[in-house]
């Protein structure tokens, strides 16, 4: 696998519970990296020689200011480069959104979520203050937004400047279990690759607090804590997984029929189908479909 990039989802917690969300990102949400744990992984990323950037996300990654920030520290110590998503709850005002981005002005990438999931208008005030702020600090922002199928406006191409990238939404997580029976459906026979992540040689992988590495949220190729990282990632083989070696073949139409699943006739996408199916075999590959909080359990 080569490997360049090294997602951490550095906390399932988050201050919202958007719709869209396919980590199920949840007040609800436990668990949290330790820095120990975060030292771990970039040093196992090191080993690696193909990682070049490192992501800190979620959940909010800012609800764990002080381990966020260290996470950076360790990072860039490293030699990664660093990148921060953000939905900036905490930037009330461009003043101390300046406080709370200047300890890691110099070496981090800001990408910031706003559009209809996540507020009340594409343009979230608090995401408006957090890009005032990082002009001024010279950082490099970028904002994320989700297509929203009933908007009443169309989505900026910039706030404040930042450019935005409008990406589809992904009937994954809990977008698949509370926006997909709305949406638009086509025959689930039509799904027969994936379309959204490179499952035989991903560039990018994400890990989680409980120690689960998933090449897509919700599909793990081994425990972190149980395995090094370094030996996971090359040891990497999806056609000896259950779940990816399908997934390869012929996308979610043939994990479908691999295990003679019970299914709808119509999906709003692959990963719908992808996520419906995956659900009905977590009992029989808990280490693969886990961990619990990316289905929706929260205890
Ligand atoms: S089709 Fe499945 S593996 Fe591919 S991105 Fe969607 S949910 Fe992930």
């Amino acid at each position: 696998m080569k490997l360049t990039g090294v997602h951490f989802l550095l906390t399932y917690r988050c201050d919202l519970e958007c719709d869209h969300c396919f980590v199920w990102g949840s007040p609800k949400a436990r668990g949290v990296f330790t820095i120990e744990q975060i030292k771990d992984i970039l040093v196992e990323a090191k080993k690696l020689g193909t990682v070049d950037s490192i992501s800190l996300e979620g959940g909010e990654p800012f609800l764990f200011y002080p381990i966020m920030v260290k996470a950076v520290e360790e990072a860039v110590k490293l030699g990664f480069s660093v990148e921060v998503l953000s939905n900036c709850y905490w930037a009330s005002c461009p003043e101390d959104a300046k406080v709370w981005l200047l300890p890691m002005a110099k070496h981090v990438e800001l990408s910031l979520s706003s559009d209809l999931y996540h507020g009340e208008s594409w343009q979230i005030e608090e995401v408006k203050n957090a890009v005032k702020a990082a002009n001024e600090l010279n950082m490099k922002v970028g904002i994320l937004a989700i297509k929203y199928p009933k908007a009443k406006a169309p989505c900026p191409s910039e706030i404040e400047g930042a450019k935005v990238g409008l990406y589809d939404l992904m009937y994954k997580g809990r977008a698949a279990s509370e926006l997909a029976e709305e949406a638009d459906k086509k025959s689930w026979r039509e799904f027969t690759e994936c379309p959204c992540e490179e499952l035989v040689d991903p560039e990018r992988i994400h890990i989680g607090p409980l120690g689960y590495v998933h090449v897509c949220q919700g599909i793990s190729i081994g425990n972190a804590w149980q395995k090094p990282f370094s030996k996971i990632i090359s040891e990497y083989d999806p056609y000896e997984n259950p779940i990816l070696e399908p997934l390869v073949r012929g996308g979610p139409v043939a994990l479908v029929e691999k295990f003679g699943l019970p299914h709808d006739e119509f999906y709003a996408d692959a990963c719908h189908l992808c996520y419906a199916a995956r659900c009905l075999l977590r009992k029989k590959y808990p280490d693969v479909l886990g961990p619990d909080v990316m289905y929706g359990q929260f205890e």
